[in-house]
């Protein structure tokens, strides 16, 4: 290894941010070359993206540009599309160059895959998705014409999904945004869930998130049902296992989530789903000198379920991920090796009108702690704040305690 270390990150997100400003405070540039490439020009707040949806926000208002912050850190930014990696000649492809590495870091994040229901779209099929800016413009348009065009909703996740808190998120903000416009009795609301009940989100629940999800559900008329297997998005309902289809105009439906197509393709990366298999430390288990972090990383589930429903990785957990790796991939260039933890996540739901914060630690039960469940519209302010306050410190190059919000 040479006297600067090549370190390359790929995502330019919650993870791969986080690596390069956490490398930053332990490596000199004299001491590591860093170069972070990512397809989007612009860094995104993704938690965000249901306020997007519900015209609440412009994607420019929850996003900066990554290439001054990352010049600031003089991490070199290339905006360039991964093609594939190869982990024994230790070279990424782009669309555009080749960057060899001596330790990489995989922060891609996910695929959609929507073709697992089919119909799901949301570009060739009638339903409707907020995982990224381009799906969440799209579901901003159905929204739109569901108000000048009421009729009934189903907001959902396909079985084997893992990011549950927006279905939640969207039933309440649909509500919400529907009561506002008078529109709401024009507007019958169903949840359908593979979640076993109300709030398990791929970790076996939380305290008693259960009980005021329900509560809060059957307060606002809207309807629910647990351990469903969508199969199917038409133009005028959602079919599922065992169900008679749901009648929806509007159905917004969360995918199950695969490893971005660069990693799953590259040869002895991934696991079958395209998620990259890490130890502790986040470092691969096979490949020498790569880790992953974020959703990009391959995580079990929590345990069985009648309808499958995988583990949830939060913006808050990605965050973890990144601290460790990038501990570990400092100290191991010193020849030592870096601290390791177990994941805790908090999170707050927007619920319309007020806000839910739970605190889990750690994700995976059983757990040392009983879980923090609380109700408020405090916590809808604090979620507001800590989008604010979020944006505007990592687009200065600096990081802010991640314990705060979300
Ligand atoms: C609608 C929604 C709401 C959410 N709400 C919350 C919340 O309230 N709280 C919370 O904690 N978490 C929330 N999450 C989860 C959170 O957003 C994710 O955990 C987080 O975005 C994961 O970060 P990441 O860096 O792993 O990947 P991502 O955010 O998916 O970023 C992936 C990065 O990789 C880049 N990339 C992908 N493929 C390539 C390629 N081939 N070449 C180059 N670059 C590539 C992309 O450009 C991007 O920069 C939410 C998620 C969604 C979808």
């Amino acid at each position: 290894m040479g006297a600067r270390v090549r370190i390359v990150i790929l995502g330019g997100s919650f993870g791969g941010l986080t690596t390069a400003y956490e490398l930053r405070r332990h490596l000199s540039p004299e001491r590591a070359e860093i170069t972070l490439v990512a397809k989007d020009e612009r860094f995104s707040f993704v938690p965000s993206l249901p306020w997007v949806a519900m015209g609440r926000r412009s994607l420019e208002q929850i996003s900066f540009p990554l290439a001054a912050p990352l010049s600031r850190k003089h991490v070199v930014f290339a905006q360039e599309t991964v093609t594939g990696i190869d982990t024994d000649a230790k070279v990424v492809t782009t669309t555009r160059a080749e960057h060899p590495y001596d330790f990489l870091v995989v922060a891609t994040g996910h695929r959609s895959a929507n073709e697992a229901v089919p119909g799901l779209g949301p570009f060739d099929g009638p339903g409707h998705s907020p995982m990224s800016a381009p799906e969440t413009t799209e579901l901003a348009g159905a929204i739109t014409s569901l108000l000048a065009d009421p009729g009934p909703v189903v907001v959902g996740a396909a079985p084997g999904a893992s990011c549950i808190g927006p279905v939640y998120e969207l039933a309440f903000e649909l509500d919400h945004l529907l009561r506002r416009r008078s529109h709401r009795h024009q507007v019958p609301i169903t949840v359908l869930t593979p979640e076993p009940f109300l709030g398990h989100m791929g970790m076996g629940g939380a305290g008693t998130i259960r009980h005021l999800l329900e509560g809060a559900l059957e307060e606002r008329d809207i309807t629910y049902r647990t351990s469903v297997a969508i199969t199917r998005i038409t133009d005028e309902a959602v079919e599922a296992e065992g169900l008679r289809p749901t009648p929806s105009v509007c159905s917004i439906v969360i995918p199950p989530l695969a490893g971005v197509e660069a990693v799953a393709t590259s040869p002895g990366l991934s696991n079958p789903k395209g998620f990259v298999p890490v130890d502790d430390h986040y470092r691969h288990q096979a490949a020498d000198g790569v880790y992953a972090v974020g959703v990009a990383v391959a995580l079990p589930p929590a345990g069985e379920t009648p309808v499958p429903v995988n583990f949830p990785k939060t913006g808050h957990m990605t965050e973890q991920m990144a601290d460790i790796a990038a501990r570990d991939l400092a100290a191991r260039i010193d020849g030592r090796e870096g601290e390791t933890a177990e994941l805790s996540a908090r999170c707050v739901l927007d619920m319309g009108d007020r806000g839910a914060y739970m605190a889990v630690d750690p994700v995976r039960p059983p757990r040392n702690r009983i879980p923090t469940v609380s109700e408020g519209r405090r916590w809808l302010y604090a979620k507001q704040a800590f989008e604010r306050a979020y944006l505007a410190t990592a687009r200065r190059g600096r990081r802010m305690p991640t314990t705060l919000g979300w």
